[in-house]
C-alpha cells in the first residue's frame, strides 16, 4: 500500500487556537489527528486541505486564500491597526473550529452517506477538493466524516434498507 498523508481511517480535524486572531486563520489551522496536533510547523487550508509551512507569522499564508479561493476572504493587508476605523471583527468572535450541533452534524453525515449510495459515487468523493469547497461554502462548520465513518454508515444503511425491503415483501406497511 502506498504511503498516504491522509490516512483514510483517521479522523482529521483542523484546529485553530483561539489566540490566533488574524482573518487568515479563518482559512487555516493545525491538523489534529485523534485530538492531537500533529505539528505546528505546518498549517492546513480548511477549504482545499493544502498544507503550507508555518513560521510563526501569517505573511506567507495570505496569498493562498486570496489567489486560490478569491472572494472568500478579504485579506486585510496585514493588520493595518490604526490605518482605518475600528472594525468589529464579528468573524473572529465565532471560532471556525466550532462544529455543528451533534444532531445536525449526524443528520448531514447520514445524507452524505445517502448521496454516496443513491448516486453511486465512490466514498472517496469526500476527499475531492471541489466537493470540500462546495460543502465549505454551504456550511463551513460541517466536518466531513472520515472514510471509516461513511463506510460504517453505508453498512448500516444497507442493513436497514434490506430489512425494509423484506418487510415490504411480506406486505408490511412501511
Ligand atoms: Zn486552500
Amino acid at each position: 500500500m502506498a504511503a498516504s498523508t491522509t490516512a483514510p481511517e483517521e479522523e482529521i480535524d483542523i484546529y485553530t487556537p483561539d489566540h490566533l486572531k488574524s482573518n487568515v486563520w479563518r482559512y487555516f489551522g493545525f491538523e489534529k489527528i485523534q485530538g492531537k496536533i500533529t505539528g505546528k510547523d505546518k498549517v492546513t487550508c480548511r477549504i482545499c486541505r493544502t498544507k503550507l509551512k508555518y513560521h510563526g507569522t501569517t505573511s506567507n499564508l495570505r496569498a493562498h486564500p486570496s489567489t486560490l479561493h478569491p472572494g472568500k476572504l478579504e485579506v486585510d493587508g496585514g493588520g493595518g491597526e490604526g490605518s482605518g476605523p475600528r472594525q468589529a471583527r464579528i468573524d473572529s468572535m465565532l471560532p471556525p473550529s466550532r462544529g455543528l450541533p451533534y444532531a445536525r452534524q449526524n443528520r448531514a453525515a447520514d445524507l452524505l452517506t445517502r448521496f454516496v449510495c443513491e448516486d453511486m459515487r465512490p466514498i472517496n468523493v469526500i476527499y475531492g477538493s471541489g466537493f470540500q469547497a462546495f460543502v465549505h461554502e454551504l456550511e463551513p462548520r460541517f466536518k466531513i466524516p472520515c472514510f471509516r465513518t461513511i463506510s460504517g454508515k453505508i453498512t448500516k444503511l444497507y442493513d436497514t434498507t434490506k430489512d425494509d425491503i423484506r418487510g415490504m415483501l411480506r406486505g408490511e406497511k412501511l
